[in-house]
């Protein structure tokens, strides 16, 4: 079988690169070792936070706030194409005190890229979320907060992409990468082999181990988040509230999202009793009226964390047709619509619209093959 392009892996990563691809009317392929968008894309919070692009210093940010700016008009696309809701949504955000984690750090890296926010006290946060503990008295409001719902957001990315000619190919690990004379000639799982013009590699915690056989070392590691979701009757809160690494995010149906960890587990993806406990109790101190409340479900994901922090984004060293899109770690979703931009951008021979520089992979990044 041959294809304009094969994209090993069906996160959102891969799948928002997909449609931006066959959007250009690039034939496109993309296997999955499984049914598309089941790991970390699925397991996140969904997140969206604000972003301000001329004040975004670092290549990240631009990253980050090149997607803010695209959000809402993707969701809007994905909706005209599908018929299916996202859950995008314009929530807005609490970040607060509480205990040793300050919000000061937050405070002072959103005011430098000049991102709109509100110095809240106790009672001012409270005018906005009156269940929020009494024991909170400091923090402020990013009022260009947004958030999705994963699922949804995967579901109707998975019907454009089907809808826009994409053949998802599920249940397909990819074993082997044949390489010739440097570039990549074809991929190969257990029942088929694919031949393309171009491939690029997008299986967040995974795409390290796969590329690995190719002769390339690429520093990302499963980092673990687990997440515990209430239900109730009716919302308790409608904003985001973030303290440190740790949040509440509300759902429009009373479903409230409780995360997360960070955990060295390597690919054990499993809830842990202690960081359940310590979520739920997380919760109740912030919301007290949670104590009632009923758990739905827990589960964990496998956050892809590259050695720099950032994604890799770019050409693999010494070919001309391989392309890694990786290691997006906490943000994958947030900056998910730039990064397919840039990486389409990039695979069709377009200027992108953002430096690369930063995320590239480079030769220290190439080891000789295992086998
Ligand atoms: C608990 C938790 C909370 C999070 N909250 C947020 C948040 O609020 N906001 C935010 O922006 N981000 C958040 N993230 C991070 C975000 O989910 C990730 O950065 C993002 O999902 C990475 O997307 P991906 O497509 O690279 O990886 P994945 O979603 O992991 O997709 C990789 C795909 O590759 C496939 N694959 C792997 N190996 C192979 C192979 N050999 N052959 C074929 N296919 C293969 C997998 O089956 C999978 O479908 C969170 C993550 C977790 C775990």
């Amino acid at each position: 079988m041959s294809t304009d392009v094969v994209i090993v892996g069906g996160g959102v990563i891969g799948l928002s690169l997909a449609w931006q691809l066959a959007g250009q009317g690039r034939s496109v392929t993309v296997l999955d070792k499984q049914q598309t968008g089941q790991e970390a894309s699925w397991a996140g919070a969904g997140i969206l936070p604000p972003g301000h692009l001329p004040g975004a210093r670092t290549s990240f940010d631009q990253l980050r706030a090149l997607s803010v700016d695209m959000w809402k008009e993707f969701s809007e696309q994905l909706l005209s194409e599908t018929g299916i809701d996202n859950g995008y949504r314009h929530c807005g955000g609490l970040t607060v005190t509480l205990g040793d984690d300050s919000c000061e750090p937050y405070r002072a890296e959103w005011t430098s890229e000049g991102v709109e926010l509100a110095d809240l006290d106790g009672e001012g946060l409270r005018d906005y979320e009156p269940k929020l503990t009494t024991k909170v008295e400091d923090g402020f409001r990013l009022p260009d907060l947004c958030q999705v719902r994963n699922p949804h957001h995967l579901q109707a990315l998975a019907k454009a992409c089907r809808q826009r000619g994409v053949d998802l190919q599920c249940d397909q690990p990819v074993e082997e990468i044949i390489q010739v004379d440097g570039n990549i000639s074809s991929v190969k799982t257990r029942s088929r082999s694919l031949t393309a013009d171009q491939f690029c590699f997008t299986a967040g915690a995974w795409t390290g181990q796969l590329l690995n056989a190719a002769g390339y070392s690429l520093p990302i590691v499963p980092v673990r988040g687990q997440i515990v979701l209430y239900r109730t009757e009716v919302p308790l809160i409608r904003h985001v509230i973030e303290v440190g690494k740790r949040y509440l995010v509300p759902r429009e149906d009373g479903r409230l999202l409780v995360g997360s960890t960070e955990e060295n587990a390597g690919y054990e993806k499993i809830n842990t009793d202690l960081a359940i406990a310590e979520l739920q109790r997380f919760a109740i101190q912030l919301i007290p009226s949670l104590k009632s409340a009923h758990v739905e479900k827990t589960w964990a994901g496998l956050r892809p964390m590259s050695e720099t922090g950032s994604p890799f984004l770019g050409l693999l060293p010494g070919t001309e047709n391989a392309y890694v899109a990786a290691g997006h770690f906490r943000a994958g979703l947030q900056t998910s619509p730039a990064t397919a931009l840039v990486m389409r951008q990039l695979m069709c021979g377009e200027q992108p619209s953002l430096d690369l520089k930063e995320f590239a992979i480079n030769m220290t990044h190439v080891v000789e093959p295992t086998s």
